[in-house]
């Protein structure tokens, strides 16, 4: 047997040269740092909850690991997960998945690389939304596509997803769009023509769609809507579905991909080779979860909502800043292009610090969600409430506004 280590300086694939990261951990790493040295760290910056997991989910999972469910189980998940998670993305989305259209993954994270493993070949183009979740375009890159980024834009009441850009930018080459509706980090939603209008270019140039719903269920008013339930678009799409947001279950690790049957296929024959199956107990958590009493999201949602309100009350008081109210995920996203300009600031990364530094207050900017693009002038925060206090976010963003005004 051949002992001897690795070369000191071996070479990695030269794929590892597209692999991006999420920068938004460096932050939270730096934001940790600042903590540990006594600092009063206001944590803004990761989509993460201080809401504990339902106590019904927690217990069903004890249950399961009681009765030895801490064995392998099947590659696409139990029978019972498959028929709920069907029952419920149907139910609310006016359609008719069945157990095959299900594989739970552990995660909504993993549907990202396992779509694009799927479906994309070396060299074909793949919309994603940018500013949007820097993974995209990181696995777009590292399996051999080519990453076209289209924007969203401020409106007078919402962020408006660029129809025209996509539109401009699909080409012979474009097979793959990725959709987050119900958008991380501008908390967009299109409204019913933007997802008509959508719908239409799917079927007119062919694509393939990867509807991220990580925020499907996490909304305060009305009700969300999925460009999957429009015409055409069942077979289109592949619903990227999470447990982490809407029952608090970030580190729990679940999540599905649900869409046609072919796919999916595919999709579960990715879990065979990459982690066998998704963790077995957890899984009985999350029948619990769907299919179980559902006041602990409801008051999860009223908590948000009350953090909600007191961000806006306060960013939209503060000169500089200026921020719409959204009715659906956990971010806010304020335009600070004047408070940046008031403290003689450059670029997002020195408000960024020059914040951190003065006031505690630690968040990400656009630019942890992708690169500028062309054109751009205008700077924006993604501020994510729920992982503070309200307490928390009034100390935290008063500090903030009281140091924005000692500019004036
Ligand atoms: N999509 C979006 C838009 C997200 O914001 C996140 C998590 N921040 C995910 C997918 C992945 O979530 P998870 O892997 O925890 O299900």
């Amino acid at each position: 047997m051949n002992l001897r280590a690795p070369a000191a300086d071996f070479a990695v694939a030269q794929r590892v040269a597209q692999l991006g990261t999420e920068t938004v951990f460096a932050v939270s790493a730096e934001a940790a740092a600042l903590a540990a040295q006594g600092k009063t760290v206001y944590p803004f910056h990761l989509g993460d909850l201080n809401i504990p997991t339902p106590d019904s989910v927690v217990e069903a999972s004890f249950k399961a690991i009681r009765e030895g469910k801490t064995t392998y189980c099947p590659n696409a998940g139990i029978p019972q997960l498959r028929d709920a998670l069907a029952e419920d993305v149907s139910r609310a989305r006016g359609l008719d998945y069945a157990r095959d259209n299900v594989s739970v993954q552990p995660g909504g994270k993993p549907v990202i690389a396992k779509f694009l493993l799927t479906l994309m070949d070396p060299g074909d183009e793949v919309l994603y939304p940018n500013p949007g979740f820097p993974i995209y375009g990181s696995v777009i890159d590292f399996f051999g596509g080519v990453a076209v980024p289209y924007t969203y834009t401020e409106g007078c009441d919402h962020f408006h997803l660029d129809l025209e850009g996509i539109e401009r930018q699909i080409t012979p080459r474009t097979r793959l769009l990725i959709l987050n509706d119900l958008h991380n980090p501008t908390a967009a939603e299109c409204t019913p023509e933007e997802l008509e209008r959508l719908a239409e270019l799917v079927v007119e140039h062919d694509l393939l769609v990867l509807s991220d719903e990580a925020y499907f269920d996490v909304r305060f008013a009305g009700a969300s809507r999925s460009l999957v339930s429009l015409p055409g678009m069942r077979e289109r799409c592949v619903i990227l579905y999470s447990f982490s947001k809407k029952y608090a279950m970030t580190g729990w690790r679940l999540g599905a991909a649900i869409g046609p049957k072919p796919i999916i296929d595919v999709i579960t024959t990715l879990n065979v080779n990459i982690e066998s199956c998704a963790n077995h107990f957890v899984q009985y958590g999350a029948v619990a979860a769907l299919t179980g009493d559902q006041s602990g999201p409801r008051e999860m949602m009223a908590t948000l909502k009350g953090r909600r309100d007191a961000a806006l009350q306060i960013l939209n008081s503060t000169p500089g800043i200026r921020c719409l109210t959204p009715e659906t995920t956990f971010y806010l996203y304020p335009n600070v292009t004047g408070a940046v300009k008031k403290t003689g600031c450059v670029d997002h990364e020195s408000f960024r610090r020059l914040v951190l530094e003065r006031t505690g207050v630690s968040f990400c900017t656009r630019l942890h969600f992708g690169h500028a693009l062309e054109g751009e002038d205008q700077y924006y925060l993604r501020l994510a409430y729920s992982g503070v206090s309200t307490a928390q976010i009034q100390e935290g963003l008063g500090k903030l506004k009281a140091f924005i005004e000692s500019y004036n």
